[in-house]
């Protein structure tokens, strides 16, 4: 931000810089265009007035000139009223002598005068300012004109008219430039005709000599404004006339004179400077103004930016709750402390809802600020703590090793039982998460993995921490693949039913099948339902897995039996995890009634865990019973078994595990099939054997007059049409 403060000043000042060098140029420019406006205004009205003057005098002189020679007396007389209605100093008239006589009686003779002879040529003849010859402290210009003899070219004599230089000057503009600048006549060799007082030149003869004199720096100057004035060309010229002065000259046309004059108007730098200053001095407050405000303004952005960025931050990195750090500072602080290896602990409380619940949402936010507090007040240097979210905080600890770490972790676990005494509440603890971090991973990673842990931790009973196992995640992770891919692969009909025959005991023919899931996956692999079906169970999808394997079974056995085969019942697997659906029966039903199967065909198994002492279970496969299906209660023995179970009216045969079979063989093992038998044919169950391998496994079940008998020593579970061509015979 203030990068950007001192930008926009350093911009504004480039921009002030600018505009007072435009402004400059501006008035530069002004300055010789008035010059040049003033300078040509003067020369027209110089035109003016020295024609009307010379017409006067030639006038005069035609129709008085011979009466004025004549009588030198009168006609002094006649010329006298001119002399006061035209403002001249005087008017005289000189003989072919040179003998003059002038309205002020002054007598002198002006044959040696230039202006005199010229006129004696026949020329109309303007002098330079020159020195009153009667009045010595006065400068004057001379206008002659010949005298000629009546209706000849011979010239008699002279008429002049004198006047004051001073009188010109008035013509000239006097208040130009408030009277700093000024303009003066000179010819075209630079000589003065009329100058001005202000001048630096006043009483110099010459301009241009008088500006080579003044400075060596002029004479490139003083060369273009000679070489113009020879050429009857105007221009400005800049030039050190003590001091700086911008000079403009424009030629004066005259009639009559054979002289070309030029009236140059001259101007101080300083008068420039001057209003220039005024100008920049208002500029100059303007960019102050917009300096002031500028930076006023940049400051209150910065100061509330400042605080706004507190703020922010504040709003970022503190938890509102505990006042203390929120998990993004903590990933801040951790990106500082990459040097030091140690462990993330993710830890929640354990049960906290509990907590909140009997006492209060207040005493909830209490007990984590305790937390919190005490936890921070464990730490050591360069280790962290912040709350994560709800009763979740993640911690730093500094520590070298798995058991030392532990002995930090006890630390807080004690941390728990003090507030639980102090705030007087039901006693907490907390689940803890640990990974051991080099830095290596990122700090979201890290806090990632110990989450983890966490979640691993809290699944298990007999302890409270749990140290990140990568497999754990890999098994995360591959669950969540299969979960992924079960909707598709229902879609896809990637499921196929398998068949294993179940043999009669006695007459060693098929009596019956099981029909058993096998997922093929795209690239062909076929996976076992042990590796998907406890996953499927505790998320729910197998309610729809043991739907579509109960259609497929409904739908593959009516077209065998439309293909004219002798079906036997097939038996499917139901998890309980399906029975927590209340229209699971209405379902099945309706699927068997669209495939127009005999219920006789289609079995039910359904584990012996599911048997929990739970009401709704019981309900719903008494009303599968009612329904007319056949149930059997699958494995049967494999550790969770009650023989309470066996009491249970709604089976009707049950299903010995592979667990018990194994242990034909062994006395023990053998006596506790026979008792199970017996008991089980007592309370009027139809018996089948299941994961029978061998003969002496199949000879010991005959014996004991076991009904069906399934396993690897008659069949494996066959694909399809395997099965299907064991039907055909
Ligand atoms: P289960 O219902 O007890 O099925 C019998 C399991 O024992 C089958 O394993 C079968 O292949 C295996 N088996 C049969 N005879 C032998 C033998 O002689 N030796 C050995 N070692 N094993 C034998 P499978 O097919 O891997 O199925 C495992 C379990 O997955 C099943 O146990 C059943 O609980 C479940 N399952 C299979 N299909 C489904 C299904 O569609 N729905 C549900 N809910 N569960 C299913
Ligand atoms: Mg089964
Ligand atoms: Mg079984």
């Amino acid at each position: 931000m203030v990068c950007v403060l001192i930008a926009t000043v350093l911009v504004l000042s480039v921009v002030v810089f600018q505009f007072s060098k435009n402004i400059r140029n501006a008035l530069q420019l002004e300055t010789v265009e008035t010059l040049k406006n003033v300078a040509e205004q003067n020369a027209y009205t110089i035109e003016r007035e020295i024609e009307a003057m010379q017409d006067l005098l030639i006038g005069t002189s035609l129709e008085l000139g011979e009466y004025l020679l004549e009588d030198k007396q009168k006609g002094i007389e006649v010329l006298t009223p001119l002399v006061e209605v035209h403002q001249f100093k005087r008017m005289a008239v000189a003989d072919a002598s040179g003998a003059v006589y002038s309205t002020d009686y002054e007598q002198m003779n002006l044959a040696s005068h230039d202006n005199f002879r010229r006129s004696m040529a026949g020329e109309v003849v303007v002098t330079s300012a020159i020195t009153d010859v009667v009045d010595h402290d006065d400068m004057i210009n001379v206008i002659s004109v010949p005298i000629y003899e009546e209706s000849s070219d011979v010239v008699q004599g002279v008429l002049f008219s004198v006047y004051s230089t001073e009188y010109v000057q008035d013509i000239f503009d006097s208040d130009l430039f408030d009277g700093r600048g000024y303009s003066a006549l000179i010819n075209s060799n630079g000589e003065y005709i009329v100058n001005a007082k202000q001048s630096p030149g006043y009483g110099k003869k010459n301009v241009l000599t008088a500006l080579s004199q003044a400075s060596e720096n002029n004479a490139d100057a003083v060369k273009q404004m000679r070489t113009n004035m020879r050429f009857g060309l105007s221009g400005s010229i800049y030039v050190d006339y003590a001091g700086a002065r911008y000079i403009y000259y424009t030629p004066v046309t005259l009639r009559n004179n054979i002289e070309s004059w030029y009236v140059i108007t001259v101007v101080p730098e300083v008068v420039l400077a001057s209003r220039l200053d005024s100008v920049m001095y208002q500029a100059d407050m303007l960019a102050l103004m917009l300096l002031l405000v500028t930076v006023i303004a940049g400051s209150l952005y910065i100061i509330v930016y400042r605080n706004s960025k507190k703020q922010l931050k504040r709003l970022a990195y503190v938890d509102p709750l505990t006042e203390s750090d929120n998990v993004e500072a903590f990933k801040v602080k951790m990106l500082r402390l990459r040097e030091y290896p140690g462990y993330v602990v993710y830890m929640d409380i354990k049960d906290f809802k509990i907590v909140n619940n009997t006492c209060g949402v207040e005493k909830g936010d209490q007990v984590i600020c305790e937390v919190a507090k005490k936890i921070a007040q464990l730490l050591r240097d360069k280790e962290l703590v912040a709350r994560v979210s709800g009763d979740d905080f993640v911690v730093f600890l500094r520590e070298t090793n798995d058991a030392s770490l532990l002995l930090r972790v006890e630390d807080i676990e004690n941390c728990m039982k003090e507030i639980s005494e102090e705030l007087s509440i039901p006693r907490i603890a907390a689940y803890f998460g640990i990974y051991p971090t080099t830095h290596q991973e990122s700090v979201e990673e890290a806090i990632g993995h110990a989450k983890r842990a966490n979640q691993f931790a809290k699944q298990r009973s007999d302890q409270l921490y749990r140290f990140y196992n990568a497999k754990d995640y890999e098994d995360l992770q591959k669950n969540k693949q299969i979960e992924d891919a079960f909707e598709p692969g229902i879609q896809n009909h990637e499921f196929e039913i398998w068949y294993q025959p179940k043999y009669g005991a006695n007459a060693q023919s098929m009596d019956g099948a099981e029909a058993l899931v096998r997922w093929r996956k795209k690239d062909g692999t076929v996976v076992s339902p042990g590796d998907f079906i406890p996953l499927f169970e505790k998320n729910g999808m197998i309610s729809i897995l043991d739907e579509y394997v109960f259609e497929e079974v409904c739908k593959q056995q009516k077209r065998w039996q439309d293909e004219g085969m002798r079906i036997v019942p097939v038996s499917v697997n139901i998890s309980r995890a399906s029975l927590y659906y209340l229209d699971i029966v209405e379902r099945y039903m309706n699927i068997l009634n669209k495939y127009q199967l005999d219920i006789q065909y289609i079995q039910l198994e359904i584990t012996e865990s599911a048997m929990e002492d739970n009401d709704q279970m019981k309900a719903l496969i008494q009303c599968f019973r009612v329904a007319g299906f056949k149930l059997l209660l699958d494995d049967f023995g494999n550790g969770y078994s009650s023989l309470a179970t066996l009491n249970m009216a709604q089976f009707d045969e049950l299903k010995l595990d592979k667990g018990l079979i194994d242990h034909i063989g062994d006395d023990r093992g053998e006596k506790l099939l026979y008792f199970i038998i017996a008991l089980a044919r007592s309370l009027g169950l139809y018996i089948t054997a299941e994961g029978v391998e061998t003969k002496e496994q199949f000879r010991f079940l005959q014996k004991m007059k076991c009904n069906t008998i399934q396993g690897y020593y008659f069949s494996k579970p066959l694909p399809k049409q395997n099965y299907g061509s064991l039907l055909a015979g």
